[in-house]
């Protein structure tokens, strides 16, 4: 019986080096996806981080941002993961984005319970679209898994500390954005 085109493609998956995709806004990093990236190059030879084109409506930084800020996050760790890890923008459809590069599983964080119904759905219908892509979520260290880049924006823009929340670099330019906002809605 010949194989379905499904068949073939999960054939050549498991052929092929494993390469994850890891999508997100990373508006702006946070020690949380950090962890994620760590743990995922524990899983997968190859990791792409996909920069999502349109974050939410209250980005902070530009594409072009967020993908160098996310590069040099990576550099700075410097366990060897600069050569394992590639960060491209990443647009149109999730699945399809994931077929044209190669990757075998996307990679999702989980935190806590309210993650869950919302990457339920998405999971459920991303299964349909590509059955042969799976979704592997990891869980950040716990120190780690409360945070979020939109909570990071909201104390930052406070006045509050975020020291423990992003990397230092990451902090001085979120300050400084949040500066330049003041400053141009003044
Ligand atoms: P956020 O949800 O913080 O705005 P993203 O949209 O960039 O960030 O999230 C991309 C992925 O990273 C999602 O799967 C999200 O659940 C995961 N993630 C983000 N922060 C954490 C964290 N602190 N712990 C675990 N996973 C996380």
């Amino acid at each position: 019986m010949a194989a379905t085109a499904a068949q073939k493609r999960r054939k050549m998956a498991n052929n092929s080096p494993r390469i994850g995709l890891y999508p997100g806004s990373f508006d702006p990093p946070t020690n949380g996806h950090l962890d994620i990236i760590r743990r995922a190059t524990r899983v997968v030879n190859k990791l792409i981080v996909g920069v999502a084109i349109n974050p939410s409506k209250d980005a902070m930084f530009t594409l072009e941002e967020r993908i160098q800020i996310v590069r040099d996050e990576i550099a700075a760790i410097n366990q060897g993961l600069t050569a394992k890890v590639e960060v491209r923008s990443l647009e149109g459809l999730l699945m399809h984005y994931a077929r044209n590069v190669g990757a075998s599983c996307i990679i999702r964080g989980l935190r806590a319970v309210s993650d869950f119904d919302y990457e339920f759905q998405m999971t459920g219908m991303n299964a349909r679209i590509a059955p042969e892509i799976e979704t592997v979520f990891l869980m950040a260290s716990e120190n780690h898994q409360f945070i979020s880049s939109r909570l990071v924006k909201e104390v930052g823009i406070l006045g509050g500390d975020i020291s423990s929340f992003v990397s230092p670099r990451v902090a001085r330019m979120l300050k400084k954005r949040i500066a330049e906002r003041n400053a141009a809605t003044r």
